[in-house]
């Protein structure tokens, strides 16, 4: 039975085309999910939008190095709880010293990494951990408004499965040390419901009987295939005349009546406005223009198993294990794990090994083992993403950080994006979301 009602949820204005002499033009750097659902956002407006991205996800493409190709497929709308929790410091050292843990690091990085790392432990405390979880629990009651009306007019409904999320305790200890979060949860409207060993394996019965409790999110669901969806909307994006430019981006250049994006190919493209939404990448442009973001990158893999889709019904995660096993239509995807390292550097196979170890632990049916991948989550020490303009120059708006729920807040992202763009009031404060806020 679900266990709670939902607070309010603030009204989204429905976006008309604005008259001719408000609409400009603009330039978003990055195609991912939240680069795509900005640039849509703003054609709704009115906008000409122009999308710079060396790999955007068209036919014939690759796009694996987006984030929004390889993650878990969960638009996870109970997902906010932080990632840095009060006592944090007390469990992380012990997980960054076992070699199977979810959590690992480059151990050559942390110098470069201590100022995120300071920030996170900050952002932890009682008090700040509350004020967090309210911010996100207010983006996730928005966030299906943010993306229904670009699932709909990319034609991409028939994607969702609105078959829930299961979280799984592997005993009633585990389940116990949740409660403040289930509680959480349920203060900000998630809804819920709990489920015991028979419930559970009732629901999924291929799963190893490791568990004593289960948590549904019954308003959770998976994308069945996040790259068609990606390149669903690149297609309405391109069909109401935006183009995509196929370079990366080295800098912005601010000019007295117009921005200009310089490509590493030598082109500069001019426009009214910039949305810096590159993902990981993103730190690197702001700091053309003079912004120091608190950005890094929380680096995460997946391991495909092509034949066993059908094993689960639902995304299944032990929180303990830091992944998801997702069934999607190309196979059974367990996507998670964080390894703090940045960008730049290869993959570590150990990784996926533990992934697929682990897997099989929790699904004994599983057969081979395919696709390996490792992606860049855009992360911010609070776990909010940056949705904000520029601090230096107010003609450039940022919209990365979103770390792991990225998916799930693509859609609203665009939308607060497109109404800071347009002049109109957001929705929510979005101070909490600043770029300088570090
Ligand atoms: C293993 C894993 C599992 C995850 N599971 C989930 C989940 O289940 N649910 C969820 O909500 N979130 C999940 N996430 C997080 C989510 O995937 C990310 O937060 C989200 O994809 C970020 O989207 P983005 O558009 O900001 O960045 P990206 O998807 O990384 O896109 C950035 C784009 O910018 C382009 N780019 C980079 N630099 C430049 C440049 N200089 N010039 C031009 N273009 C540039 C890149 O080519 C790329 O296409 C997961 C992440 C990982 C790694």
């Amino acid at each position: 039975m679900p266990l709670s009602v939902p607070p309010n949820i603030p009204e989204l204005k429905a976006i008309k085309p604005l008259p001719q002499d408000r609409r400009v033009s603009v330039v978003v750097v990055g195609a991912g999910l939240v680069g795509l659902s900005c640039a849509l956002w703003l054609q709704r407006a009115g906008h000409a939008v122009t999308i710079v991205d060396p790999e955007p996800p068209l036919p014939g493409n690759g796009y694996l190095s987006a984030a929004s190709f390889g993650n878990a497929c969960t638009v996870a709308l109970g997902a906010c709880i932080p990632i840095g929790t009060p006592g944090i410091l007390s469990d992380v050292p012990g997980m960054l010293l076992r070699r199977s843990s979810p959590l690992s690091i480059f151990w050559g990085d942390l110098p470069r990494l201590l100022p995120w790392l300071v920030d996170l432990v900050r952002a932890s405390g009682q008090r700040e951990f509350h004020r967090i979880v309210g911010v996100l629990g207010m983006l996730m009651r928005l966030a299906e408004a943010g993306h229904n009306p670009l699932f709909e007019e990319a034609q991409a409904t028939h994607l969702k499965r609105p078959d829930g999320c299961l979280y799984l305790y592997r005993s009633e200890r585990s389940f116990a040390r949740a409660q403040r979060d289930i509680d959480l949860r349920r203060r900000e409207g998630v809804r819920m419901e709990m489920l015991d060993r028979k419930a559970v394996k009732e629901r999924e019965p291929h799963l190893a009987p490791l568990y004593s409790n289960g948590l549904l999110f019954n308003d959770a669901y998976r994308i069945d295939d996040a790259l068609q969806y990606a390149q669903a909307l690149a297609s309405l994006f391109q069909s109401k005349g935006g183009q995509f430019v196929r370079s990366i981006s080295r800098a912005i250049e601010p000019g007295d009546r117009s921005l200009a994006v310089r490509c590493q190919d030598g082109r500069a493209i001019e426009a009214d406005r910039v949305v810096v939404a590159a993902g990981a990448w993103s730190r690197q442009l702001a700091r053309t223009v003079g912004d120091q973001i608190r950005l890094d990158a929380e680096r995460g893999y997946h391991v495909l198993f092509p034949r066993d889709g059908n094993l689960l019904s639902a995304p299944t995660c032990y929180p303990e294990h830091g992944f998801y096993m997702t069934p999607l239509g190309e196979g059974m995807r367990s996507a998670g794990t964080v390894e703090l390292g940045g960008l730049g550097k290869p993959a570590r196979p150990a990784r996926t090994e533990i992934i697929e170890k682990m897997s099989r632990v929790l699904l004994p049916g599983l057969g081979e083992a395919g696709r390996t991948w490792l992606g860049f989550r855009p992360s911010m020490p609070d776990s909010l993403p940056v949705i904000s303009r520029s601090p230096k120059d107010a003609r450039i708006a940022y919209a990365f950080g979103h770390g792991h729920i990225g998916l799930t807040l693509a859609g609203i992202t665009g939308r607060l994006v497109c109404d800071l763009i347009s002049g109109h009031t957001p929705a929510i404060d979005l101070h909490p979301l600043r770029a300088d806020r570090f």
